[in-house]
């Protein structure tokens, strides 16, 4: 039987950065990750490939040149945990035991939640920058189309970068209008919630947007069926008082995102919560049955918003907090919530929107060098040259400072 004294499940942007942190504090520490792919993805470059901003190449490296050296690496995926064994399962049958367990796997995209999507995709203008390796095709889609409509669809919260689906929008239009075809084009936006945004102070600076680009909202209209080859979207409605309808809308483009959710694995065990979401306390990030268990990134159920963002600030304090609890001591550090989605309103300007819980706002940065409740030249900057490079050689390498004081603010 294999044992090791942690055991990350998930090699993304959380697993990696969390055993990089956790290997900071105590070199002595034997950790395993488990891992099933190949290539680790940096998802938050998708939106600038959709826009033409990014080559795919910059999004991607092996998983080994990721997976730091001090770990011992399986690449197999978990199947299940048996957090009263103290083991998990891996996909082959065979089992790990821990002695801590820190839970690091994605969401899952519910791809099949709208009838239709997964195989129209990569055709007849059908796209999402939220499927790996199809934001190459979002790009060529815009410079292709030059008149008709253009649909971009948002699903029900929560979902990872709750922003992204209007980043595509935004830089779509932006590109139609430089190239003087935005009067030609019905650009909608198609909202399964009713808010453009769920933090009030970065509202005015889309709605600007919206109304620049000539963009028709539409709220409670959540994408449920797509037909491909007749171009042609089914949104249903809902009504104010409860009712709904259903829409169908021809299209030229449409860009679609899918309703997320915690892997089956966790949404239907004992370790979710009632959304189905891994049960983390908020600050402490420890499992709120399982004390010997950890969590972070996409898959936790705390309020925040799921971001690559958040993981810089949440990795220190899982590392904080499980060496702690390994030598029985009271855990000392608290994550406040924060999470950071850099919207890309025009190719060369963000709305960088930083938050905690409950939307409290957690700006970087002092206002005068840059107001995230503006669309700034500097936070674009920021997330075009600054955000890949402090990805690869700050976070997953455990170079904390880039996290913030976070990690210090006992409780
Ligand atoms: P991931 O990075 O997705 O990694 C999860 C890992 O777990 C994967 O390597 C996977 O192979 C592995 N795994 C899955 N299942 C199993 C299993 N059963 N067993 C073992 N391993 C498993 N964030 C930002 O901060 N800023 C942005 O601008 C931004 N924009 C985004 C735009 C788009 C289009 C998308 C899709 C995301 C964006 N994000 C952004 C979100 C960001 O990418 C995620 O929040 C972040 O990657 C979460 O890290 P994670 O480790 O939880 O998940």
């Amino acid at each position: 039987d294999r044992h090791h004294t942690i055991v990350i499940v998930g090699g993304g942007a959380a697993g990696i950065s969390v055993a990089s942190s956790l290997h900071k504090r105590d070199r002595r520490l034997d950790i395993a990750i488990l891992e099933p792919s190949a290539t680790h993805h940096y998802q938050p470059g998708w939106t600038m490939v959709g826009g033409g901003v990014f080559q795919p190449e910059v999004t991607s490296r092996p998983m080994s040149q990721v997976m730091p050296g001090f770990v011992s690496w399986y690449q197999q995926a978990v199947s299940g945990v048996m957090p009263e064994q103290n083991q998990v399962r891996l996909a082959d049958g065979s089992s790990i035991s821990y002695q801590a367990l820190v839970l690091a796997p994605w969401l899952e995209l519910n791809w099949s939640a709208i009838d239709g999507l997964e195989s129209a995709l990569g055709d007849n203008g059908v796209t999402s920058n939220y499927r790996q390796g199809m934001a190459q095709y979002t790009w060529q889609t815009v410079q292709a189309l030059k008149k008709g409509r253009a649909l971009f669809s948002q699903p029900p919260m929560p979902i990872k970068c709750a922003g992204a689906p209007q980043k595509a929008m935004y830089l779509s239009s932006d590109h139609w209008r430089r190239n003087g075809v935005l009067g030609q084009l019905d650009i909608q936006f198609h909202n399964a919630g009713a808010v453009l945004f769920g933090v009030p102070a970065y509202v005015p600076a889309l709605q600007e947007y919206i109304d620049k680009y000539g963009i028709q909202v539409n709220f409670q209209s959540n994408l449920v069926a797509v037909n491909g080859p007749a171009r042609k979207a089914t949104f249903r409605l809902t009504e104010a008082e409860g009712n709904s309808q259903d829409r169908e809308l021809d299209f030229d483009m449409l860009h679609a995102v899918p309703p997320q959710r915690a892997p089956g694995f966790i949404r239907e065990s004992v370790l979710a919560n009632d959304g189905g979401w891994l049960n983390l306390a908020d600050d402490t990030l420890q499992h709120k049955t399982f004390a010997n268990i950890f969590g972070l990134g996409d898959v936790s159920g705390t309020g925040n918003a799921k971001t690559a963002a958040a993981v810089r600030k949440q990795a220190p304090v899982v590392a904080e907090n499980l060496i702690a609890s390994l030598r029985n001591q009271p855990l000392p550090a608290a994550y406040l919530g924060y999470g950071s989605c850099p919207l890309t309103v025009e190719n060369g300007r963000i709305v960088l929107a930083e938050f905690g819980y409950n939307g409290v706002l957690q700006p970087s940065f002092p206002q005068w060098v840059n107001d995230g409740t503006k669309a700034t030249r500097a936070a674009w900057w920021l997330k075009a040259k600054q955000l890949p490079t402090l990805y690869w050689h700050g976070m997953l390498k455990g170079r904390e400072w880039l996290a913030g004081p976070a990690v210090r603010e006992h409780h």
